[in-house]
């Protein structure tokens, strides 16, 4: 009814960056891809829809040259799906989230936290061959 005074995401409207075409983490304006933040079967599509998407510098992005599909759901590819996540909640619930992703990763962050401030030994050796296997796209 009334009018709705959000910015909502789409494909060409990036919920983190809007249409700001730089990459994201460098601010570089060439060599760029489109990075569905929330990618795999089904995601990529979602996250175009909802705007969960910005620029990388290739370099930053591709598994081939180092980027963060070399490294699935840790390092800067989690970062952003937490800061996406923590972005669209500003406007939408928790829920919300949950029903359009299956998945909240702002818990993770909160438990490694606590984590962090409970370990006795102070470091961890990171079991990572659970997220070895999982698909990665080149966008
Ligand atoms: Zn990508």
């Amino acid at each position: 009814m009334g009018k709705d005074t959000k910015r909502e995401g789409s494909h060409t409207y990036s919920i983190l960056a809007g249409k700001d075409k730089r990459c994201f983490v460098s601010g570089r304006r060439e060599g760029l891809n489109k990075h569905h933040i929330y990618h795999g079967t089904g995601l990529r599509k979602i996250s175009d829809r909802y705007g969960f998407w910005c620029y990388l510098w290739e370099p930053l992005h591709l598994a081939g040259l180092g980027g963060l599909h070399a490294h699935p759901n840790s390092g800067l590819d989690l970062q952003l799906k937490q800061m996406c996540q923590r972005k669209f909640e500003e406007t939408h619930s928790r829920e919300e989230f949950m029903a359009i992703i299956g998945k909240n990763y702002l818990i993770e962050e909160e438990a490694d936290v606590q984590r962090q401030s409970c370990g006795e030994s102070g470091f961890y050796l990171i079991d990572t061959s659970d997220v070895i296997d999982e698909g990665w796209e080149e966008e």
